[in-house]
């Protein structure tokens, strides 16, 4: 039996780790976790294991569907674009351009090949209708960065492996192994800030599997992080703390930003948050006195209505203690692949907006929490087709019932996705990618976020069945027909044009290593592989510490990378300020009007709070990442994952035992779901999972289906966003709850 062994990185989630992968006969065996890769050491979690499982999995489609008098048959890849070209011309004819709307779903960013096709295929769409997974959980933090530091792109990840004190907010990387902060084995990271001698400090209403391995857990009402982190800031200008240090010459705006948290007394933001007056100036004191301290912010802090304040106070604290870029606080990661200094401009949201409800772009996208009311609304512009790729917003976006109630109606609905799901079921073309293991990987966006400079490249572990596009030549391909190509047009042709344009910017860049060279030149010695690989490797090759096509013998390159199969660690993050700065004044922008503003807002809602009642948070858990996860048998098995967490004396307060059966309602909708009575949640607070929802006529999850769970985003409320970003608000919602 020949068996061999493969080394690739993990696309499962943000953290990245190395994995092992032994392999018989073209099957997936055992996977472990790569003891040799320099990042992770042999980490592994739950879900890197089941690669193999997903490959396997008899639910996911191998051929295109299309969907014919109500249900769905296999069709041949020539038969699927043909429908797509004859629908999509349809649309586009009768209704414009904007009558497209596309919905680009979290695993994209896993996938160097997909964030390389989707440029090309959203300029041939020509639509202002895109929306993503960023509007549910992320948006908050790129606008706050692209305010502050002139670039969305550009976030500050704490230095975990140096650090003295750690201060998490709404976080909890023991399950979610962390995001928007690319570090493998957080437990471990974790554990040797304290063995250090360091403090970790987790905010979070729910005492979480992160919070109980740190050295402090502070409760906070949902939704108030905003206000506990301006509180912070207050302490520290009024016990004159702030000592921004050598940041002070870089660094515009503390003096305002010092005013307009002077409203933010402990008492104000005690009654607000729920956090003692004395731990709030506690926090101050202590981050300010640590010899260095990183205050990081995630997804709890982001899903609400004040996430883009919350996002930028984060890094008022990392500025106003000194930490900010300098080893231990917050640094500016840098990948292999990046020039050595951004473009400089004015970032700005708002360059246009959303038809029905006048929401401001961000990052060219309008929130997804509109895209119902763009689908519903009557009107020139009104969406009439859509295309999701690698997403399932019927579970995963806000308002999911209306949803899920307005995408049968739709004139075309392409989906490229692996599953027949609660959102692709609705689909008139699935176009289903290749598996994990048969695609290259390279993580283009996660070595941006990453806690030390690494890279790795895997090649496809498995090779793919002949006649079955690449997910790069599907995007190509759908972009050949929206430019008016036609789907008979040649995909190999269309990817080289791709490739062509992107050498040519690059050789005309005057700030590329290779301006002024011969874009021939430049081809011949990206070779042959496959386009995307040869996009990537442009792209390495160019970048800060790549080989510039041979003007810097022994800089990176993709052949380089893979002679490395365990990756190459460049080693810790280094300062970059001012070089990783792209505002138009070349300095930090502390106090942006937009977000100085919004503290109004904030600050009144401080004045006029009513507590009382319960609200909803979410819940992330080790073995889930994506909905598609719940169709590995090995991820759901054991207790039923999807209940509604409650304190036990709100349970007793409504008659509520373990076990039992509950209604929750909020002002969007409401949802039946076991309880499990506990105190890791606080008083008032009830928690659910998502992700969940399975088991709807016309999918094809048998295993999800079996573990169904309730669909949290029925209880979203689509009307209330977080303004500045247009980010849903999924925590700190108002329910009900009562025996079902
Ligand atoms: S922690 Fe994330 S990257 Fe690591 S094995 Fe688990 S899913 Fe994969």
């Amino acid at each position: 039996m020949e068996t061999r062994v493969a080394f690739r990185t993990c696309p499962l989630c943000e953290a990245t780790c190395g994995l092992e992968l032994e392999l018989e006969e073209g099957r997936v065996g055992r996977i472990r976790g790569d003891e040799e890769d320099p990042f992770s050491r042999g980490f592994i979690c739950p879900k890197g294991t089941t690669l193999g499982a997903l490959h396997d999995d008899a639910d996911r489609l191998r051929r295109p569907l299309l969907r014919r008098g109500g249900a769905h048959r296999e069709a041949s890849w020539d038969d699927a674009f043909a429908e797509v070209e004859r629908r999509l011309t349809a649309v586009v004819e009768a209704a414009g351009q904007d009558a497209v709307a596309v919905y680009a779903g979290n695993p994209n960013a896993h996938n160097f090949a997909n964030t390389l096709a989707l440029r090309p295929l959203l300029k041939a769409l020509g639509t202002k209708n895109v929306y993503s997974a960023s509007t549910v959980d992320q948006m908050p933090k790129h606008v706050a960065c692209g305010l502050v530091f002139g670039d969305p792109l550009a976030i500050p990840v704490p230095d975990l492996d140096r650090t003295d004190f750690l201060l998490l907010l709404g976080a909890n990387p023991l399950e979610s192994n962390g995001s928007l902060a690319t570090a493998p084995d957080w437990p471990g990271r974790l554990a040797a800030i304290r063995r250090r001698g360091g403090r970790v400090v987790v905010v979070d209403p729910r005492r979480t599997p992160t919070a109980e391995r740190a050295d402090l857990h502070v409760p906070i009402r949902p939704g108030t992080d905003a206000a506990l982190l301006a509180g912070i800031a207050r302490t520290l200008f009024a016990e004159g703390l702030a000592a921004p240090g050598p940041l002070a010459a870089i660094v515009s705006g503390i003096g305002l930003v010092g005013e307009a948290v002077a409203g933010f007394t402990p008492a104000r933001v005690s009654t607000f948050t729920g956090v003692p007056a004395g731990l709030v100036l506690s926090l101050a004191r202590d981050l300010a006195a640590a010899p260095t301290a990183v205050a990081y912010g995630r997804i709890g802090t982001h899903t609400t209505a004040y996430g883009t304040l919350a996002a930028w106070l984060v890094d008022v604290l990392n500025v106003l203690t000194g930490n900010l870029d300098r080893p231990g606080g917050a640094m500016f990661p840098h990948p292999a692949h990046a020039r050595p200094r951004p473009v400089r401009r004015a970032f700005r949201t708002g360059r246009w907006h959303s038809r029905v409800r006048g929401l401001p772009e961000a990052m060219g996208e309008l929130p997804v929490a509109t895209l119902p009311d763009e689908i519903e609304t009557p009107g020139q512009g009104q969406v009439k087709a859509l295309l999701t790729i690698a997403g399932n917003p019927a579970l995963t976006a806000p308002d999911a019932v209306r949803l899920g109630r307005l995408l049968p109606g739709l004139e075309l609905m392409v989906a490229v996705d692996p599953y027949l799901n609660a959102t692709t079921r609705h689909a008139h073309v699935i176009l289903p990618p290749p598996s994990l293991l048969e695609k290259s990987h390279y993580d283009l966006a996660f070595t941006a976020l990453s806690v030390r400079e690494v890279a790795h490249f895997s090649p496809p572990v498995l090779e793919r069945e002949p006649g079955t596009p690449s997910e790069f030549e599907i995007l190509v391909r759908l972009a050949a027909i929206a430019g008016g190509l036609g789907a008979g047009a040649d995909p190999s042709a269309l990817a080289a044009a791709t490739l062509e344009a992107r050498i040519v910017e690059a050789v005309e860049d005057p700030s590329s290593p290779i301006h002024g060279r011969q874009p021939g030149e430049i081809a011949a010695a990206l070779g042959t592989r496959p386009v995307e690989e040869r996009l990537l490797d442009l792209l390495l090759r160019t970048g800060h510490r790549g080989d510039a096509f041979g003007t810097r013998p022994g800089g990176v390159s993709l052949e380089l990378l893979e002679r490395h199969p365990h990756g190459i660690d460049f080693g810790p993050l280094a300062p970059r300020l001012p070089d990783a700065l792209a505002t138009e004044s070349g300095k930090v922008e502390l106090a942006p009007p937009a977000l100085i503003a919004d503290l109004g807002r904030l600050e009144h809602a401080l004045a006029a709070t009513a507590v009382g009642g319960l609200v909803l948070v979410g819940r992330r858990a080790l073995r889930t990442a994506n909905s598609w996860t719940h169709n590995v048998p090995v991820l759901v098995a054991g207790r039923d994952a999807c209940v509604a967490q409650i304190h036990p004396e709100d349970a007793a307060r409504l008659g509520l035992a373990d076990g039992a059966t509950a209604t929750v309602g909020s002002a969007a909708g409401s949802v039946t779901i076991p309880v499990e009575v506990t105190d890791v949640v606080m008083r008032g607070v009830v928690c659910i999972p998502y992700g969940w929802g399975h088991g709807l006529p016309g999918t094809r999850q048998a295993v999800a289906s079996r573990h169904r769970g309730v669909n949290v985003n029925v209880l979203t409320d689509a009307s209330v966003l977080d303004p500045l970003s247009g980010n849903a608000v999924l925590n700190g919602i108002p329910v009900t709850v009562a025996p079902a």
